[in-house]
């Protein structure tokens, strides 16, 4: 679980590890919507807090901004939220668009951090070994079940160090070339055999830019669209891992499911903030 800031001024949200680490992304964060309490004269910086009658003047630039921060950090601790889930925010069900790398380890504290929370954890990813790992080094204990949809054969070689004894994962092997229906289909599948009754599922897509290259426009949107569908039923998140400046195509395909996503994170290693 995580502490949460919701900015009281604009959409902005982070969630960070603990209620410590807020103190770095709020002052930064609040200082920008105060822009004109900040001021340079005579080689001295002033600030003058826009909620209460404090008043600085300094000559230490960097010492006066961080003293700022510091205390407009001070005005909303009272809004810091701890003991919280990324996926409290859509209520545990919906679709989450999360732009970083879906091959990458970048955002695998995120990954973790759903899977974690959730009793069926579902993975389509091209890169099984690394999920595997992640999960295994992040969690302290694997959700109850996991099925592991993959693109390749998975290579036991690569993660000689994860012992399995005890852990309920199934990797499923899928053809590259079958199209975002069958994916669809086997992971419709999937649900079926193996949730149980109001058991929360955490779905996570990081093939979603292959099936984009490899498909039309339309399919990619049908795709998001009836996997969203499929886990209202079930009660669950869908992460939909994306680099949205890697390709154009699926910036226009996310423009299109701009009604279907709920909520969009973007990583910064073990933080995430919502942009609005
Ligand atoms: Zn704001
Ligand atoms: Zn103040």
């Amino acid at each position: 679980m995580m502490s949460r800031w919701t900015c009281g001024r604009c959409g902005f949200v982070a969630w960070t590890r603990d209620r410590s680490e807020m103190r770095e992304v709020t002052g930064s964060h609040l200082i920008a919507h105060h822009s004109d309490a900040l001021s340079t004269s005579d080689f001295r910086v002033s600030w003058d807090c826009p909620y209460c009658a404090t008043a600085k003047t300094a000559y230490d630039t960097d010492g006066a901004v961080a003293e700022f921060e510091a205390h407009l950090h001070d005005h909303v601790t009272d809004r810091v939220a701890d003991g919280v889930h990324v996926a409290d925010h859509v209520d545990w069900n919906g679709v989450v668009r999360v732009d970083a790398s879906a091959v990458g380890d970048e955002a695998d504290a995120l990954r973790a951090h759903f899977h974690g929370a959730a009793g069926l954890v579902v993975a389509v990813t091209p890169t099984p070994e690394r999920l595997v790992r992640a999960l295994d080094e992040r969690l302290s204990a694997w959700p109850r079940r996991t099925v592991i949809v993959s693109t390749g054969e998975y290579d036991f070689e690569a993660t000689p160090d994860v012992d399995f004894a005890g852990v309920d994962v199934e990797i499923v092997e899928l053809d590259p070339r079958l199209s975002p229906d069958d994916v669809g289909e086997t992971v419709s599948r999937i649900l079926d055999a193996n949730h149980e009754p109001g058991e929360r599922v955490s779905l996570e897509v990081s093939v979603f830019g292959q099936i984009v290259a490899a498909f039309d426009v339309e399919r990619a949107v049908a795709f998001v669209r009836m996997l969203a569908a499929r886990l209202v039923d079930a009660g669950g998140v869908l992460q939909l891992y994306v680099d949205a400046d890697a390709d154009r195509n699926v910036a226009t395909v996310l423009n299109f499911l701009d009604e279907t996503i709920d909520l969009t994170v973007a990583v910064d290693d073990d933080r995430f903030v919502r942009r609005s």
